[in-house]
């Protein structure tokens, strides 16, 4: 496949490339659309891929350059919609994978967005607020002509926060001359964020679990969880599917897993972490578990919302869980997939699993352009009722196509973008 705007970036041997898994993801949808061979080579190029130095000033007087990037994958839909990451492992070719996935995640629920991702490969713990500060608003200042609240509408992945957010739209709005809130969304509710929108990843990640529960006649009651990641996605998760009964027997962040059979008490582990520098090991009650042993774990459901390829061709035998939900993005590897599904063990994709987040940014940019603000159980039952509208037309394809869920999801995200694509005909 021809990577022209890519070629910055050559994949690394051995290493699993995602831009290429998501290649492969959509060319299995297209085979299965029977889709024009023209439009499969449009919607396998990011339409822009811009790449920008980030020159800042340290603390200690030193000036270090860094690379961030914004790949715009295609709009559309409507405007270019995506988080930012800062993350070490952060790469152009992890951007755009994660750009593509932005689009078929937001045509799946039916959002009018385009997909985008933005990052910079740093390790923000290694850097002073203020330096972070900086950097943001640099990079901010970079993509000006880029971005926009019609244009592309950035928001928080791993690795940043509505503080980074904040910083980003009084970059852009100080830049332009007014306050331009709908520039970003997963801002500060002061500056016209959403209720509810940190929680919202969380929360249909919960949603997702729940409905693929209820098709087979069980419910979240006593449902035995593990999750990999205690952040912003996996956090929210634990807290919500702990509140509808479940019992999270597991979870882990960058400090290590623990683990208690008889579940976790999530919410004095909430406050042990906020204790403890936002670190979970050590939780009283709790044996520690190694990453590997975590995936590994007998449960009812596996959640791994930490970073992509975690369950891959090597682990993939070990996992004993009957659902896998992706709150991560591409967390599970192609390999592994398949392995799954020939196991028998359900993959909750992530383009359907965790559009929570991106589906309260919507709501977020709707209140803002609409100047009425909703309450959290407004947002919550807007975003639920879009959530699982999506799941039952994922579950109706896939059977309707005898394939399994992601390949149905898919199957309707890359099918709506193909259909606008031949509407709208190719310019000029
Ligand atoms: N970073 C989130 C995602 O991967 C949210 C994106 C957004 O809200 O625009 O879906």
């Amino acid at each position: 496949m021809n990577q022209a705007l890519l070629s910055l970036e050559t994949a690394s041997p051995g290493h699993i490339c995602p831009f290429d898994q998501a290649c492969s993801y959509l060319e299995q949808a297209a085979k299965e659309l029977r889709m024009d061979q023209g439009l499969l080579e449009v919607m396998s190029h990011p339409r822009k891929v811009v790449t920008v130095s980030i020159p800042v000033k340290l603390d200690n007087g030193q000036v270090q350059v860094l690379a961030g990037h914004r790949v715009q994958h295609c709009d559309v839909l409507g405007p270019y919609k995506g988080g930012t990451r800062y993350h070490p492992a952060v790469t152009l070719r992890e951007i755009s994978a994660l750009a593509m996935l932005m689009t078929w995640k937001c045509a799946l629920v039916g959002i009018p967005y385009g997909g985008a991702k933005g990052g910079i490969a740093i390790d923000p713990a290694r850097y002073s607020v203020g330096e972070l500060e900086r950097i943001t608003r640099r990079y901010t200042s970079e993509l000006i002509k880029d971005i926009g609240p019609s244009v592309d509408i950035p928001a928080p992945d791993v690795g940043t926060s509505a503080r980074e957010m904040a910083w980003m739209m009084d970059t852009y709005s100080m830049n332009v001359g007014h306050a331009v809130p709908g520039v970003v969304t997963g801002k500060p509710i002061s500056i016209g964020g959403s209720r509810g929108r940190e929680m919202a990843t969380g929360r249909g990640v919960m949603i997702i679990v729940r409905e693929a529960l209820a098709e087979r006649g069980e419910t979240l009651a006593g449902a035995k969880i593990v999750i990999q990641g205690f952040g912003n996605v996996g956090g929210a998760a634990a807290v919500l599917l702990d509140e509808a009964g479940a019992k999270v027997m597991a979870v882990s962040d960058v400090s290590g897993g623990i683990f208690n059979p008889e579940g976790l008490d999530i919410q004095a582990l909430k406050v042990y972490a906020a204790e403890n520098n936002r670190r979970i090991a050590g939780f009283p009650g709790s044996v520690p578990v190694s990453n590997a042993e975590l995936l590994a774990l007998p449960c009812d459901v596996l959640i791994p919302a930490a970073l992509e390829n975690q369950i891959t061709e090597d682990n993939v035998h070990e996992v004993q869980a009957k659902f896998v939900a992706e709150a991560a993005n591409g967390p599970v590897t192609l390999a592994a997939d398949l392995a799954l599904e020939a196991r028998g063990v359900t993959v909750l994709p992530d383009i359907l699993a965790n559009a929570g987040g991106v589906v309260v940014s919507y709501l977020e940019w709707v209140q803002g352009l609409s100047y009425v603000f909703w309450d959290e159980e407004r947002v919550n039952r807007e975003m639920e009722g879009l959530m699982v509208h999506a799941y039952h037309e994922v579950i109706k394809q896939s059977k309707m196509r005898q394939v399994p869920l992601r390949v149905a999801a898919y199957t309707l995200g890359v099918g709506r973008v193909a259909q606008a694509l031949s509407d709208r005909g190719l310019y000029p």
